[in-house]
């Protein structure tokens, strides 16, 4: 078997013990004589995957009881669309952070629903930093704020959480950075991610939702956008991904027993600042487009100084068994992203490659 290291940013790595359960399950799961894939998604074997799925996600971001966990499709894109329906209400505007190129798509969506505020953006540096806090131009009276904790293009993360001004409540993307380091759920008013960044296959989109925010949806929304619909039916309405939801409570489980998002938040800070330190400690040979204190952990976007080299590094690396590392064409240049399920030896030896790249080819 072709043993390599997976740097795609999504669909992306799975855990290998992860992975290699689920085919140990394929045939069987748990003497039922069937394939997940195969169960009613009411009956009592998949009932228990999907309340184990949610129980252990509670666990592990310690979600208070007022919260409600949905297990829904249409990828993180349709969240853009699925907030403003459902959370306007009565008010006219939304406040959004424009930090790059998942900010831009929810807030293009947004506009087709409500007047979109943009109280602050990065767009004037190319997306390479975060604005300052104290200089977002808030509405005290917007409906929520919506920011995207990290831009998985641009490789550019927050390293804070805003406030929740006014009592406006947060509204985040998280995406590309769920369960990867502690947050504080009770801050939010909903979190979202699609799955196949850090929590399983594509398909499945895990929102967070505040229950004091639902049943405001506009008269308009269709029933399937409708979160209060989804959650008077415990993500049952119709039939959710079921596969998915299955996968993602084995990823749930397998990040319990590695110390949970503590001990994963602390690997993540290990491979981050490996990579950072090879692309810094290479005279120039390699760079980060991004300011130092906005630099993702999950997404390492970086450059090599003579662009003529890169399609040359791309084939080596693959050579190497280090495959996906294209940035995206929004953006160019390399992208490495070493989510959760990236595994250190991943990194290290993405590091050691580099190191021997630089070498080869500096002047
Ligand atoms: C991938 C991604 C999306 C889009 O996800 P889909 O599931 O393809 O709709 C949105 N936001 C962020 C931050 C992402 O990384």
């Amino acid at each position: 078997m072709a043993k390599v290291y997976n740097f795609s940013a999504g669909p992306a790595v799975l855990p290998h013990a992860v992975l290699a359960e689920a085919q140990s399950e394929m045939l069987d799961w748990h003497g039922s004589g069937m394939c997940v894939m195969e169960m009613s998604h009411r009956g009592k074997e998949f009932m228990e995957i999907i309340h184990d799925a949610e129980h252990d996600l509670r666990e592990l971001m310690q979600i208070p009881k007022n919260y409600k966990v949905l297990f829904l499709q249409g990828g993180a894109s349709l969240q853009f669309a699925m907030l403003p329906l459902n959370l306007l209400g009565d008010k006219k505007s939304i406040d959004v952070v424009n930090t790059g190129h998942w900010s831009k798509l929810a807030i293009k969506e947004a506009k087709r629903y409500a007047n979109v505020n943009v109280v602050a953006s990065s767009e004037d540096r190319n997306f390479t930093y975060v604005p300052a806090e104290e200089t977002w131009q808030r509405d005290p009276d917007a409906a929520y704020l919506h920011y995207t904790s990290n831009e998985t293009i641009g490789g550019l993360q927050f390293p804070f959480i805003p406030s929740s001004a006014n009592g406006v409540p947060l509204v985040c993307d998280m995406s590309s950075d769920f369960l990867s380091r502690e947050v504080d759920v009770s801050q939010f008013g909903l979190i979202y991610a699609g799955a196949q960044k850090n929590i399983g296959p594509s398909g499945l989109t895990v929102v967070i939702v505040r229950e004091d925010l639902l049943g405001k949806a506009l008269p308009s929304t269709p029933t399937m956008l409708n979160y209060q619909v989804h959650a008077d039916a415990d993500s049952m309405y119709n039939t959710p991904a079921t596969y998915p939801i299955y996968i993602a409570g084995l990823v749930f489980k397998w990040l319990k027993e590695l110390g949970g998002i503590k001990g994963m938040a602390a690997r993540n800070d290990e491979k981050a600042g490996l990579l950072y330190h090879a692309i810094e400690s290479s005279n120039g040979f390699y760079y980060s487009t991004v300011d130092a204190p906005f630099r993702s952990k999950m997404n390492v976007v970086f450059r090599l100084k003579d662009e003529s080299l890169e399609d040359t590094f791309l084939s080596e690396a693959k050579k190497n068994g280090l495959v996906q590392l294209k940035g995206h064409r929004a953006v160019g240049g390399m992208r490495a992203s070493i989510y959760n399920a990236m595994p250190i030896e991943g990194v290290k030896a993405l590091v050691s490659f580099m190191m021997d790249f630089a070498r080869q080819h500096s002047s």
